[in-house]
């Protein structure tokens, strides 16, 4: 940083390539105020900006924050955002280096990463058939959450926290990347399927998922039986999701152990024509209605 906060605009010197994503968590669409705290809110703003960075391999190195709030906010709120959003980003080694403050009708909070990919970034159309497709931590969970959030006002327990408090996945991204020999990767916010399925047309491939292998929190299974509809279609997980030549696994598991995250081979990319698929018990196809989270269905 030459010039950070304080000034008309930051100067940074940057080592090409540079990682550039935006994203934004908006009130009464994202989220509602009384879901959790201020600091969660700023958290989450951080975390699944940064996810995008994750899901090239890379690491941030600096943000900026776009502030929209009614005036009625108490200062004591917004305050609590900042501060959520940069101790999250503090321990992530990300630098706030600039910001907007203003007034609007919903509060929403938009955040600019910068970032680099000194292991090489990852982009999503590596995928090759053959590969072992993997995902890490668990998914639907964060998915039904909200589903508890939304018929109870005040829902608590560990699908909401999972909601409001998604993990985030930098420093195992860097891990894959350093690895070598990953094929593709995208994170999961859309929903497992969909994002699978955007992984798939960027590779020019196709997927075959073992119902069987779906890494579900024990939560998950109280909750919703075998009932997989929230794991492949909710969005919000925040995993990764990426495709591996089979020679890697092996130092996948190394790198889950090591990383204390979970790392499963849910399946395998194929050729195009098979088309992405599910396949439960028997290799009997399972179809999903709503495959993910469509942002601009009514
Ligand atoms: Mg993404």
């Amino acid at each position: 940083v030459v010039r950070g906060i304080g000034d008309d605009a930051a100067v940074l010197r940057l080592a090409a390539p540079v990682l550039v994503t935006t994203d934004v968590l908006v009130e009464g669409v994202h989220f509602k105020r009384d879901w959790g705290t201020p600091r969660q809110l700023g958290r989450k703003a951080f975390v699944t900006a940064a996810s995008d960075i994750a899901a090239m391999g890379g690491r941030s190195v600096f943000a900026l924050i776009d502030l929209r709030a009614p005036a009625s906010t108490a200062v004591v709120d917004l305050d609590g955002i900042y501060r959520g959003f940069r101790d999250t980003a503090t321990r992530a080694g990300t630098r706030l280096v600039g910001g907007n403050t203003c007034r609007a009708a919903a509060l929403s909070i938009g955040v600019t990463l910068l970032g680099e990919a000194p292991n090489g970034w990852v982009g999503r159309d590596g995928c090759r058939p053959g590969d072992d497709l993997f995902v890490s931590g668990t998914l639907g969970l964060a998915g039904l959450g909200l589903r508890l959030l939304r018929r109870r006002r005040g829902a608590r327990g560990p699908a909401v926290r999972r909601f409001l408090e998604p993990p985030s996945r930098l420093v195992l991204a860097q891990g894959l990347a350093r690895l070598g020999g990953l094929g593709g990767m995208i994170d999961v916010s859309d929903g497992c399927l969909r994002d699978l399925g955007h992984l798939c047309a960027a590779s020019r491939v196709g997927a075959v998922v073992d119902a069987g292998r779906l890494p579900l929190a024990a939560t998950y299974r109280r909750l919703c039986g075998d009932d997989l509809a929230l794991a492949l279609t909710a969005g919000e997980d925040y995993e990764l999701l990426f495709s591996a030549r089979p020679g890697l696994r092996r130092r996948l598991i190394a790198l889950a152990r090591a990383r204390r995250c979970p790392l499963t081979r849910i399946g395998r990319i194929v050729a195009r024509p098979e088309g992405v698929r599910v396949l439960g018990a028997g290799g009997r196809e399972l179809r999903f209605a709503a495959a993910g989270h469509d942002h601009f269905r009514r």
